[in-house]
This record gives C-alpha cells, structure tokens and sequence, in this order.
C-alpha cells in the first residue's frame, strides 16, 4: 500500500514506469502491477521527471518591474543603479509577499528548488531578513539556498564586507561576490581571495557573479579556479555568468578550461539575462554574451542553466518556468544534436542539482518524493511545447495541478480537437 502511485509515466531516460511514495520518499519505482494507493496519478504516455531546478536567482528583486521606473538603456549598469533605489523603499513584507508569490508561480512549474542571491550591500539587510522568512515558509514544499551577494561590491562600499559576514552570520547559505564590479581588477581579484577564504574558514559553498561583462580581459574566473584548489572548495564553487568567455582569447581559453575544470567549479551562465543584457555596446556584429557552454561541457565542467531575474529591474519578463530557460539556452549555444537537447534538460535539473548539492535528489527508491508530470512525451519535447505540468508532487504531496493543452478546433473534416505532442512514425 502506497500514499500516492504515479502510473505508467514515462522517466527521462524512456523507461515507463510506476512510481510508489509512501510518506516524502520514494518507496518503489518499476512495474507495480495491482499495487493499491491513497491516491493515484494516470501518467500513462506523460514525462515524469525529477523537479526543476534553478541554480541563479534574484528573489529580492523579483516581481518588481516598473518600481520606480523602467530599465530606458537595457544594461546591467542601468538595472544595478534602479535597484539601488528601489531597496531602499521595499519594506519587508513587500519583499516577503512578492518572494511568495514567485514561489507560487515556481511551485506551478515543477519548479522546487532555487539558488537566490540576495543582496547585502544595505546596511539595514531588510532583504536578508525577509528572504530568511521566506525560507522557513517555503520549506515544507520548496528548497530555497540563499547567496550572500554584496550586489554593489565586496569593498565599493565602507560596510560591503561587514554586511556579507552578519548576513552569513543569520543563516545565509553561500558566499557571493561581484568581482568585475569592485573598482580595479585588483580589487576583483583581492575580493575573489577573500571570499574563497571566508567560504572555506565557515564550510560553505561559493557562489560569484563572475565577469558579467563583455571585456575580453576580465579574467576572475581563472582567480576563483585557483583559490578553489588552493583552499580545497573543489566540488563546492560556482562561477555565474561568465559572459566575458565569449569574448576572449581562443588561446587563453584553451588553457583556462582545463583550469576550472580541475578546480571542479561550476558554470551557471544566464541565457535569457545575457542575451538581452550583454552586447550593448557594439554596434554590428553583435556579440551574444553566452559563457561557451558545449566547449565547457566538453571538458568535463558541470554547466547549469539558470534563471536570474523575473520581471525586474534587469528583465522585464519572464513565467518561473526553466524550459523557457533551457529552450533560449539551447538555440543561443546552438545545442541541436539530439543528444545536446537532451543535455539541456538535464541542465535544468540533474547537473542543476548537483550544483546546489541537493540531497535525496532523482527518482529512484529512497529519494525525495518530488516530481512533475509534463504534457509531453520525452525531454526534447518538453522543451519544444514548455507544456502544462499536469501534477507537481513535493516530498509525497501533491502540490499543483493544470489541465492539459490541447485547443479545440472549428474545422470541417478535421478532428475537433488539437494537441501538439508528436511521436515520429
Ligand atoms: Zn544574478
């Protein structure tokens, strides 16, 4: 006797198979004929997969778009200065109450664990608190990690510093950083030390917004590659961004490759932020920003889409879902084979996963019973259609719901009702 029986989903790897939760974990997964449960889910034909999973998010900020004005230049430069005012008028239940909403959408989306920056630069921390709260709220269904990320430099401003360690101090999870944002590259590389020494006195893992820039030059990911081996943080570090790999040298990344991938730090580029926030500058041609993704991977590097921002100062769209995310990835970085398609939705949840270290995570016996049901048939086709999540489970609770999308049509001799699911004769 089970709690709750998906039936008949099909996982990503193309087994068909039953699913068996009793309590918050997985207690059977194979062919579970005659099996009885409180409650069954038919996903006979439908994708059941691990939930989502986003490596890179800004919850302080989320929902926010238009508050106090729009981003007019569309730059990274333009947002940081709007966010800069308007942390200054968000109240914690503000910040609270849109951070709940978003985890609304993300729940919505199969979406059950996030990485969010938040920043620590004011000294009032109302953002760390709030985001702390809704932490402990969102707990039950939905794993919220939080980066300490000194938004306007680790030593721009006099308390940049001292306000990352009480923010580390109250419980946040990851150490942050802005490197190409200190004033020098001296001070970027200084900063990049230091936090890789803070993370590693306090056991933590790192997190930087890393040469989210398109100066060819900006090179602290090399920095970070060094500090992570030199302090033993392999296998616990992350470079976000890294849009300034687009542009540099081909001889200099043949070497710096092997580097990261040494020091097994992650790369989490931003496709949806950095194809729109990078380039700015140029006229024709205009570069896409994208960190290179495919010769990273290549390597051996553990790359994971991330989402960034939803409606905010930096971006104004954006739905909470991470094959929208995937989807923009995959045609910036050209993924196309089937076999790098199928690699972007992985990216979205299994290496997305490991980059957050979550525990419990697949679906197999003993893990966390967390999944979504997609209308869809397969992975590549999740990320062709972004369908409905028909179920999204949450350690053994179901925790949304959507009908299927299917349109009805008006049209003589054709059938009455369409759906754009499609499985090659
Ligand atoms: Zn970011």
């Amino acid at each position: 006797m089970f709690d709750l029986l998906v039936r008949g989903g099909t996982l990503p790897d193309g087994t068909v198979a039953d699913i068996g939760i009793r309590g918050e974990r997985i207690a059977a997964v194979g062919r579970l004929d005659g099996a009885e449960a409180g409650e069954v889910i038919d996903a006979a034909g439908d994708l059941v997969s691990p939930p989502f999973v986003d490596p890179h998010f800004h919850m302080d900020a989320v929902l926010s778009y238009g508050t106090p004005r729009v981003n007019a230049s569309g730059t990274l430069l333009e947002g940081i200065a709007l966010w800069g005012e308007l942390r200054e008028l968000a109240t914690v239940d503000d910040l609270v109450e849109r951070a709940l909403a978003y985890c609304d959408w993300a729940v919505s989306m199969g979406l059950l664990a996030i990485r969010s920056h938040v920043d620590t630069t004011p000294d009032h921390l109302r953002g760390v608190e709030a985001l702390l709260e809704v932490k402990r709220r969102v707990a039950p269904y939905l794993d919220l990690q939080l980066v300490a990320f000194p938004q306007d430099g680790l030593y721009r401003t006099p308390t940049g510093r001292a306000n990352l360690i009480r923010a580390l101090d109250r419980g946040v999870d990851v150490v942050g950083g802005i490197p190409h944002f200190e004033r020098t590259m001296e001070e970027g590389r200084a900063s990049v030390r230091d936090l890789c020494e803070i993370a590693a006195e306090r056991g933590l893992r790192i997190d930087l917004h890393c040469d989210e820039t398109d100066d060819p030059l900006s090179r602290h990911v090399e920095t970070l590659a060094f500090e992570v081996q030199r302090l033993g943080l392999q296998g616990r570090a992350a470079g976000s961004h890294l849009t300034s790999m687009h542009s540099m040298d081909n001889y200099y990344v043949s070497k710096l490759l092997p580097l990261i991938a040494e020091a097994e730090v992650a790369a989490i580029p931003n496709p949806l932020i950095n194809i729109t926030l990078q380039g700015r500058h140029d006229t024709y041609p205009k570069r896409r920003g994208l960190t290179r993704v495919k010769e990273m991977q290549a390597h051996g590097i553990t790359v994971g889409w991330g989402q960034d921002c939803v409606l905010d100062p930096w971006y104004s769209l954006g739905t909470a879902d991470m094959l929208d995310v995937a989807f923009m990835g995959l045609h910036v970085a050209q993924m196309t084979h089937p076999a790098e398609m199928r690699r972007c939705f992985d990216m979205v949840t299994l290496d997305n996963a490991r980059i957050l270290g979550l525990d419990g995570y697949g679906l197999a016996p003993g893990d966390r019973a967390s999944l979504v049901v997609l209308d869809a048939g397969d992975p590549v086709e999740a990320l062709r259609l972004r369908p409905a999540r028909l179920a999204v489970v949450s350690a053994g609770k179901v925790v949304a719901r959507a009908p299927r999308g299917d349109a009805a049509l008006a049209l003589p001799g054709r059938d009455a009702r369409v759906r754009r699911r499609h499985r090659p004769a």
